[in-house]
C-alpha cells in the first residue's frame, strides 16, 4: 500500500479546497432546495450559438485550431474589444483563447509572478484568485474593501499593501461576489497607484456585459493603463455559456507571447466546436446579451429590494448577478447562517467567508433565477430571520 499524500506537492497539499463547493455538495443530497448558491446564469445558451456549433460538427471541423484560437474568432474579440474599450487589440498577437476565464487567470498569473512575487487580492473575492497566484508560486496579499463602501477599494488600502515584492494586482469589476462596479473616476484613481508603483494588473472583465445602472468602464482604457494590464474575460457569464468553457486574455504581444507558451503545452487550444459557437455569439449575440441582461436587472431590483425589506441590508450591485446582503442582524456567522437556512428552509447561499476576511458578516446569493424562485427564498428567509432576531 503506498502513502498517497507521501507523493503530492506541498503547494497542493496546503491548498484549501473552494468553500463554495461544500454548500453545492450538500444541497445536491436534498430535495426542494432553492438555490442561490450557483454562480451561472439561468439562461440557456442562445439557439444561434448552438446551432453554429452543431453545424460546425456536421462539416467535420472537429481538429485542434490554432494554438492561440481560430483567427475568425481572434478577430471577432478583437472586433468586440474595439466597441467596448475603444482599445485596438490586434488579433494576430495580443488576443488568446483560452479554456474559460478560469484557464486565462490562470496562465496570466504563471506567465508573470516569480516564487515570492507578491499579488493583491481586494477582498472580498473570487475564490480562485489567491489560490491561482499560490499555484503559480507567488504570494496572494489580501486587501480589504467593506460594506460600508460598497466594498469599494480605497486607494490608501491599496497603497498600504504594497511592498517592493508586489508584482500585480487582481480587479474585478463588476464583482463577484459583491456585484460592486468601480466608475472611471475610482479606476482613474487606482491607475495612479498602479502607475506609482510600477506595477501590473489582471483586470478580470468576464462580467463587463452584466452593468445595470452606470456605462462600463474597463480598466484597460484608462490612460497609461492598456500597456500594464492583461485583459482576462470570456463568453461564461454575458454569454450565458458556462459548460462552453471558452475565455480569452488581450495584452500587449509580450505578454500574449508568454501566455501561449504555457498554453501550447498545457492546453494546446480550446475547444474547437466551442470556438466555433462563439464566433456567432460575438457577431449575432448582441440582442441576446440586452436581453439577458434587462432580466437580471429586473430581478435584481425585485430581489435587493426585498432583501433589504426584511432586514438583509443591501447595497444596490451595478452588476453581475450577485446580491451580498449583510447578515449581522441574525448574531450569526456567515457558514452558521448559510448551513442552518439550508437545513431548516431549503435555501442555498454561499458563506461571505469564502470569499475572504471581510466577506464574514454577509452572504452571497445570486439572482440569476426565476422571479417565482426569488420570491419564494425571500418568503423562506423573512421566515429565517425573523426566528433569529
Ligand atoms: N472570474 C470571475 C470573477 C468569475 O466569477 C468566474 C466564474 N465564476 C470566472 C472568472 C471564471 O469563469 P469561466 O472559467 O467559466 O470563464
Amino acid at each position: 500500500m503506498i502513502e498517497p499524500s507521501y507523493y503530492l506537492s506541498n503547494i497542493v497539499q496546503e491548498l484549501k479546497p473552494s468553500g463554495i463547493r461544500k454548500f453545492f455538495d450538500l444541497a445536491a443530497g436534498m430535495e426542494g432546495v432553492i438555490s442561490l448558491g450557483v454562480g451561472e446564469p439561468d439562461f440557456v445558451t442562445p439557439w444561434n450559438v448552438r446551432e453554429a456549433c452543431i453545424l460546425s460538427l456536421e462539416q467535420g471541423y472537429t481538429s485542434y485550431t490554432a494554438n492561440a484560437g481560430l483567427i475568425e474568432l481572434r478577430k471577432e474579440i478583437s472586433h468586440y474589444l474595439k466597441n467596448l474599450t475603444n482599445i485596438e487589440y490586434n488579433p494576430h498577437n495580443q488576443v488568446l483563447v483560452t479554456v474559460g476565464g478560469s484557464q486565462a487567470l490562470d496562465i496570466s498569473l504563471r506567465a508573470i509572478v516569480n516564487p515570492g512575487d507578491e499579488v493583491i487580492v481586494i477582498e472580498p473575492s473570487f475564490v480562485s484568485y489567491a489560490s491561482l497566484v499560490t499555484l503559480a508560486g507567488g504570494i496572494p496579499v489580501p486587501v480589504q474593501t467593506t460594506g460600508d463602501m460598497e466594498f469599494k477599494l480605497q486607494p490608501e488600502e491599496l497603497e498600504k499593501a504594497i511592498t517592493e515584492k508586489t508584482k500585480a494586482i487582481i480587479l474585478c469589476s463588476p464583482n463577484n461576489p459583491t456585484g460592486t462596479c468601480l466608475n472611471k473616476k475610482e479606476l482613474e484613481m487606482i491607475a495612479e497607484i498602479i502607475e506609482k508603483y510600477d506595477l501590473l494588473v489582471i483586470s478580470d472583465e468576464i462580467y463587463a456585459e452584466l452593468t445595470y445602472d452606470e456605462a462600463y468602464t474597463s480598466f484597460v482604457s484608462i490612460k497609461g493603463m492598456e500597456e500594464r494590464t492583461i485583459l482576462v474575460s470570456g463568453f461564461s457569464k454575458g454569454f450565458a455559456m458556462t459548460g462552453w468553457r471558452l475565455g480569452y486574455i488581450a495584452a500587449n504581444p509580450e505578454f500574449l507571447n508568454a501566455m501561449l507558451k504555457i498554453h501550447q503545452y498545457s492546453m494546446m487550444c480550446a475547444p474547437t466546436m466551442a470556438q466555433y459557437a462563439a464566433i456567432e455569439a460575438m457577431k449575432n449575440g448582441k440582442e441576446d446579451v440586452i436581453h439577458m441582461k434587462k432580466s437580471y436587472r429586473q430581478r435584481r431590483n425585485l430581489f435587493v429590494g426585498a432583501l433589504n425589506d426584511i432586514g438583509l441590508t443591501c447595497h444596490v450591485p451595478g452588476g453581475a448577478f450577485y446580491a451580498f446582503p449583510s447578515i449581522q442582524k441574525t448574531n450569526l456567522t456567515s457558514e452558521e447562517f448559510a448551513e442552518q437556512l439550508l437545513m431548516e428552509e431549503k435555501v442555498a447561499v454561499v458563506p461571505g467567508n469564502v470569499f475572504g476576511k471581510s466577506g464574514e458578516g454577509f452572504v452571497r446569493c445570486s439572482y440569476a433565477s426565476s422571479l417565482e424562485q426569488l420570491q419564494e427564498a425571500v418568503r423562506r428567509m423573512q421566515r429565517f430571520v425573523e426566528s433569529r432576531t
